[in-house]
């Protein structure tokens, strides 16, 4: 060995080969064994009279053999090949090594082929840590695809993001691998991205700080749109706050949400129960007075004392009086609708609010109630009219409730523009809101009346209706008396 190496690297480097940790040796054209350092040995557990002599294919693994042939004359025919190559030996034990072998061909002066010297390095715990990640990965990639949730990851600066099969599933298309996200975005209710675009703002913003949560409307190909919940997080930011990578879940809730519908339908039920009552009034008024001008007619068409003229003024008092109980029955049926049917359009609030009114005003108004609305009535807004109509008489039933035992009984409802939203505020001269008690008000279930006056969903209801028109509800703590708030974002210029 020494001797071979001496002649083919000198001296000087001698030390360095005998005590490499890298396995060598030195093999004849043949590819047979002609010398090893310790390493070698040790690596392949054999003792030097053993190897010898041996040909190489010995160690190698069976299924690299001809491939470390073919290797080894294309470096004796000096084709240029390259030097490296990864192959697989069997040690004397019969363990697998994977290894990276670097051949050095040495040559005579003349020319001549002297020897091969080889350097091999293990890479067998790479291989394995490697082939472990592969798996692992391959097994998270497994249950990410079995799981009921889709998951998305998104690269800021390709513009390219992944999603696991679960999420193609959802839509109905073939999975296409990686795509653009602007692709990912035809699946998406386009009022939704809007809102998804402006969450998004807010959580890079806040560098995280505001997550991002928002629900929205996806399509699939054969059964339609379907709501799911899209929750994300910047990952990567780069030395300038820009995000590189965003990772989420899109979770379906349909299911879910139908449960909410359920419920906020059947809260609009015992909103409506609660009005019940008062519903009588609404009717029993005008129908009060119409009865008065048709007795009030046909008295004095017996006694001849009535002129034409009076006797049809008298006759359009009836008409509009049967045209209030018409409107009156028609607020109701419109609220007793289930909110599902009502699809998201464009509504002026004028129109919102007088379903709700119709129902509770004369109420209101006999028990001595001073209702001043300052709305203004054309504002236009994109919603589910019959939920937005449940938001007024939610808040109005509560203004009503609050100020029954007062001296001084008024609700006033007012509007204003700010910031492309609607701003109504609902005011009553009741006695507030206990400030121990604010913070628990909008909590479902919360209430302070007794039963059957309240069923504490109210408020609750409200706010998550208007939560999921991107709007808002909350108790004006500044204002001198009761004042809920609430918005609504104004609808661009579309058609009603
Ligand atoms: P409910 O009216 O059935 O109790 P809500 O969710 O509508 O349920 O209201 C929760 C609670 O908030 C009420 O029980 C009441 O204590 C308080 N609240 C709501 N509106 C008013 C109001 N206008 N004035 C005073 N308290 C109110």
């Amino acid at each position: 060995m020494k001797s071979l190496f001496r002649s083919a690297f000198g001296e000087e480097l001698l030390d360095v080969f005998e005590f490499s940790p890298i396995a060598m040796a030195a093999l004849d054209s043949e590819g047979r064994y002609l010398d090893f350092n310790p390493t070698f040995l040790q690596t392949f557990g054999y003792s030097r009279d053993e190897l010898i002599g041996v040909s190489n294919r010995v160690l190698t693994h069976p299924d690299d053999r001809d491939a470390t042939d073919r290797h080894r004359i294309a470096l004796l025919e000096n084709r240029g090949v390259t030097p490296r190559m990864e192959k697989r030996y069997v040690s004397k034990s019969g363990e697998v090594i994977w290894a990276i072998t670097n051949v050095t061909s040495v040559w005579s002066k003349t020319k001549e082929f002297c020897l091969f010297v080889v350097q091999i390095q293990n890479i067998t715990d790479m291989k394995r840590a490697t082939s472990a990640l592969i798996e692992s990965e391959a097994r998270l990639r497994a249950r990410a695809d079995a799981s009921r949730d889709a998951f998305w990851d998104y690269h800021h600066l390709t513009g390219e993001v992944s999603v696991t099969s679960r999420f193609w599933e959802m839509v109905g298309h073939e999975a296409p691998g990686q795509v653009a996200v602007g692709d990912l975005y035809k699946h998406v209710n386009e009022d939704d991205l809007v809102e998804l675009s402006a969450r998004y703002q807010a959580h890079v913003e806040s560098r995280g700080a505001i997550p991002l949560n928002i629900e929205l409307r996806i399509r699939n190909r054969v059964s339609g749109w379907f709501w799911v919940i899209l929750r994300g997080v910047v990952t990567d930011w780069d030395e300038s706050g820009s995000p590189v990578r965003s990772m989420g879940a899109v979770t379906a809730i349909n299911e879910l949400k139908s449960v909410q519908e359920k419920l906020i339908n059947s809260s609009k039920m015992v909103a409506l129960g609660e009005m019940a009552g008062g519903i009588a009034h609404e009717i029993n008024n005008p129908l009060t007075i119409i009865k008065g001008y048709a007795d009030l007619i046909s008295m004095q068409m017996a006694k001849g004392s009535i002129t034409s003229e009076e006797a049809i003024r008298m006759a359009k008092q009836i008409s509009e009086t049967s045209s209030r109980i018409a409107r009156i029955i028609q607020g109701l049926k419109n609220l007793s609708r289930e909110s599902q049917e009502s699809e998201i359009r464009v509504h002026e609030i004028g129109e919102i609010l007088d379903d709700a009114l119709s129902i509770c005003l004369e109420r209101f108004k006999s028990s001595g109630v001073h209702v001043g609305i300052d709305v203004d009535r054309s504002v236009r807004i994109r919603c589910n009219s019959i939920a937005i109509s449940q938001v007024f008489l939610n808040l109005l039933n509560n203004a009503y409730q609050a100020i029954a035992n007062q001296e001084v009984k008024w609700i006033r409802l007012t509007s204003r523009i700010e910031a492309d939203q609607l701003i109504l505020s609902l005011a009553d001269s009741g006695p507030g809101v206990p400030k121990e008690l604010r913070s628990r008000i909008m909590d479902p279930f919360f209430t302070t009346k007794a039963p059957g006056e309240g069923t504490g969903l109210g408020l609750s209801i409200s706010k998550s209706i208007l939560l999921s028109h991107g709007g808002g509800l909350h108790l004006d703590e500044a204002a001198l008396n009761t004042t809920f708030v609430f918005r609504l974002p104004l609808a661009t210029f579309e058609p009603i």
